[in-house]
C-alpha cells in the first residue's frame, strides 16, 4: 500500500524531472511534438502564479481564461474537500443534493426569464457538442452554423464549428461557416458601423437561405471572441433572422460566462437572449473540470417526449455540481461581477492613457476583464507579438497571444493596485523594448515555428549585433531553410546588410517559398555555388567574382543539418576571411 509519505515523494519530484517526463511521455497540446522546452509552474496565490524557478507573475490571462476566482479559494476548496468525503460520485440517472441545488442557483438566479433547464457535461467542448444534439433533436432539423474564425472546442462535434483551427481536417455536410462578427476585413465594404452590421446580418440570412431554412437547427456563435465584439445592432438582427426562419440561436459562453465581461453572461449587454446557453471555464473555475448547456422553455419543452443523447458517466458530477456552487456563492457574497466591470473600466482607462502612446500599439480593445492589446504594423505580426508575450515574463506578467491579441484577462478578484501593477509592468516592458532597438530588431521575423524561439531572445540578438551590427554579412550554407528565414531576420534586426551564397538553385527556390523578404534578397544578392561539383576551379572564380563585386566585412554559416557537405562550405568560407562565424539552430553563435 502506498502511504502518505510515499505519495509526498513522487509528487515532490524535482521540476527538472517533471518538465523532462512532460515532454517525453505526454502528447503537447497545441505544440509540436518535439517542443524540447517548457515552463512549469509549482504553486499558485490569489491573482499569483509561481515557477519551478521561484519566479512569481500576475496572470495575465488567467490560465486559458478560467481561473476566474484565482487560485487557493479556501471556500471552494472546501467544499470540494466536503464533498469528495460525503459522495464523491453517483451515476447521472439519479438525484443529488448538489446537483439539485446548482441547477435550481443557475436557472432561477443567473439565467434569463425563459430558460428552463440544464445538463451539465465536463467542459466546453462536449457542452458544445451536447448542444448540437440537442439542437438538431429539438428542432428535426441537421444543419449547424457557426462565423468562419471560431472556436467552440476540440472535441469532433465542436471541432467543426471551430473554423479556425480545423479547416480542411474535419468536414461534414452538417457544419456551415459564414462570415459573421470576426470577418472585420468586410469593414472595408461598409462606410460605418451600421452599414457594417447590415452587411454582416445580410450575409447571415443569405446563407440561411441558400441552405435551406428547412435544414437549419441553429445558428452557433461565441457572444464575444477574444480581441473581437460584435457591432451595434448585430444581435437584435441575428435574433430577427432566426426568429424568421425558426432556426434556435446558441450563445457559446464557455469563454465569456460568468463574470469574465463584468455580467454574469456576456449577451446581458446586448439585451438578447438566446435558445440555448454553454459554458464552462468560469464556472467552477476549474477547480473542477464542468461545462453545460442551458435550454429555454421551447427547447426543454420539445425534448419532453424524445429520447436524449446518452449521457456521459460524469455528467452532473457532485463534486462538480458543488464546486461550482461554492464559486458562484462565493462571487455573490464578494461581488466579484461587478468587480470585474470595475476594475475591468479601470485597467482599460489606464492602459490608454498608459500604452496607447507607443508607435507599436494600435488599440486596447475588450470590455470587463476580457481586454487586448493589439499591435500594430510589422509589430503585429504573430512571431512578433510571441516575442512580446515572451518578454513581458521579465516584468511580472504571464499571458500569450490569441494572435493578432495579446490578452489581458487577469482573475476577476483584481484590485486596483494590482492593476496598476499591470500597467507598469506592460509600460516598463514596452518602454524598455523600446530603448534596447529590440521591437524594432524583431520586427523581421517570419511567422514560421515555434522552434525556433530562441531566435528573438533579447541576449541573442545583443550578442548578434556586437558581432554583425551593422556589417555585410556573407551567409552560406545550406541549413533548413525555416532557419535560414530565422537568420535573415536576425542579420536584419541587426541593421547588417546580407548577402547569400548557397548551395544550389534548388535551394534557392525552397528558400523563396513563402518568404517576400527573402525573395527580394535572393534576387538581389544571392550567389550559387553548387557544392555537389565541388571543383576547386569553379569555386574559386566564384568566390574571385563575388569579392570583386561586394566587400565583405563578416562570413556567417548557418548550420542546422550536419550533412555531408558542411566540412566542404567550411572550407570555401575560409577562402574569403580567416574568421568565420557559425550560428546553430538553438542560436548559438561561435567563432570557427
Ligand atoms: N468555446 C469557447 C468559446 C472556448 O473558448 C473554448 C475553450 O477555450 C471552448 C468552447 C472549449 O472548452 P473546453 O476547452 O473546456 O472544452
Amino acid at each position: 500500500m502506498i502511504g502518505h509519505e510515499n505519495i509526498r515523494m513522487v509528487s515532490g519530484m524535482k521540476c527538472d524531472g517533471i518538465k523532462d517526463n512532460t515532454i517525453k511521455y505526454s502528447l503537447l497540446i497545441d505544440g509540436i511534438q518535439h517542443d524540447d522546452e517548457m515552463d512549469a509552474y509549482v504553486s499558485a496565490d490569489g491573482v499569483y502564479i509561481k515557477d519551478d524557478d521561484g519566479n512569481r507573475y500576475i496572470d495575465l490571462s488567467s490560465q486559458v481564461i478560467n481561473v476566474n476566482i484565482g487560485y487557493g479559494n479556501e471556500f471552494v476548496i472546501d467544499a470540494a474537500k466536503d464533498q469528495l468525503e460525503k459522495l464523491h460520485y453517483v451515476k447521472p440517472y439519479v438525484a443529488h443534493e448538489p446537483r439539485a441545488k446548482l441547477c435550481e442557483k443557475i436557472i432561477r438566479e443567473l439565467s434569463p426569464a425563459g430558460m428552463k433547464k440544464l445538463y451539465l457535461t465536463l467542459g466546453g467542448s462536449d457542452a458544445n457538442d451536447y448542444a448540437i444534439r440537442i439542437a438538431k433533436i429539438a428542432t428535426g432539423k441537421t444543419k449547424i452554423l457557426s462565423q468562419y474564425h471560431s472556436y467552440h472546442g476540440a472535441t469532433i462535434g465542436s471541432a467543426q464549428l471551430s473554423e479556425e483551427r480545423h479547416r480542411g481536417r474535419l468536414q461534414s455536410y452538417d457544419f456551415i461557416h459564414f462570415f459573421g462578427y470576426t470577418a472585420e476585413y468586410l469593414k472595408a465594404f461598409s462606410s460605418d458601423e451600421d452599414s457594417y452590421c447590415q452587411l454582416l446580418l445580410e450575409i447571415l440570412e443569405r446563407t440561411i437561405i441558400s441552405e435551406d431554412p428547412g435544414t437549419v437547427a441553429a445558428v452557433f456563435l461565441e457572444t464575444m471572441k477574444i480581441g473581437y465584439l460584435p457591432p451595434r445592432g448585430y444581435y437584435e438582427g441575428v435574433r430577427r433572422i432566426c426568429d424568421k426562419y425558426e432556426v434556435l440561436l446558441i450563445f457559446d459562453e464557455v469563454l465569456v460566462g460568468f463574470g469574465r465581461t463584468g455580467k454574469w453572461f456576456a449577451f446581458e449587454h446586448y439585451g438578447v437572449i438566446p435558445d440555448m446557453i454553454t459554458f464552462a471555464k468560469g464556472v467552477t473555475s476549474s477547480y473542477f473540470p464542468l461545462g453545460g448547456v442551458i435550454v429555454n422553455e421551447k427547447v426543454a419543452d420539445s425534448l419532453e417526449y424524445k429520447s436524449f443523447p446518452d449521457g456521459l458517466t460524469a455528467a452532473y458530477h457532485p463534486v462538480g455540481c458543488s464546486v461550482a456552487d461554492a464559486v458562484i456563492t462565493y462571487m455573490q457574497k464578494e461581488h466579484i461581477v461587478e468587480n470585474a466591470d470595475k476594475i475591468g473600466g479601470y485597467l482599460k482607462s489606464r492602459l490608454e492613457q498608459r500604452i496607447l502612446g507607443f508607435p507599436e500599439i494600435e488599440e486596447i480593445r475588450g470590455i470587463g476583464l476580457l481586454l487586448t492589446i493589439h499591435m500594430k504594423g510589422k509589430m503585429s505580426a504573430e512571431s512578433a507579438v510571441r516575442a512580446f508575450c515572451d518578454r513581458l515574463k521579465d516584468y511580472g506578467l504571464l499571458t500569450w497571444t490569441d494572435w493578432p491579441s495579446v490578452i489581458v484577462a487577469p482573475p476577476l478578484i483584481i484590485n486596483k493596485e494590482q492593476a496598476d501593477e499591470i500597467v507598469d509592468g506592460l509600460e516598463r516592458c514596452l518602454r524598455e523594448l523600446e530603448n534596447e532597438g529590440y521591437l524594432k530588431r524583431i520586427r523581421y521575423y517570419p511567422d514560421k515555428s515555434y522552434e525556433m524561439k530562441r531566435f528573438y531572445a533579447l541576449d541573442f540578438l545583443k550578442s548578434l549585433d556586437t558581432i554583425i551590427g551593422g556589417k555585410k554579412v556573407l551567409l552560406m550554407g545550406s541549413a533548413q531553410p525555416v532557419m535560414m528565414h530565422y537568420v535573415l531576420a536576425a542579420i536584419l534586426g541587426c541593421n547588417a546588410d546580407p548577402i547569400i551564397f548557397i548551395s544550389s538553385d534548388n535551394y534557392k527556390n525552397m528558400l523563396a517559398q513563402d518568404n517576400e523578404l527573402l525573395n527580394e534578397i535572393l534576387s538581389d544578392k544571392c550567389y550559387i555555388f553548387e557544392t555537389n561539383r565541388f571543383e576547386k576551379d569553379m569555386l574559386k572564380e566564384k568566390i574571385e567574382i563575388i569579392k570583386g563585386e561586394e566587400k565583405i566585412d563578416i562570413v556567417l554559416l548557418p548550420y542546422s543539418r550536419g550533412d555531408g557537405k558542411w566540412q566542404n562550405v567550411l572550407e570555401v568560407a575560409k577562402q574569403f576571411s580567416d574568421t568565420v562565424w557559425m550560428i546553430d539552430s538553438k542560436s548559438v553563435i561561435m567563432k570557427l
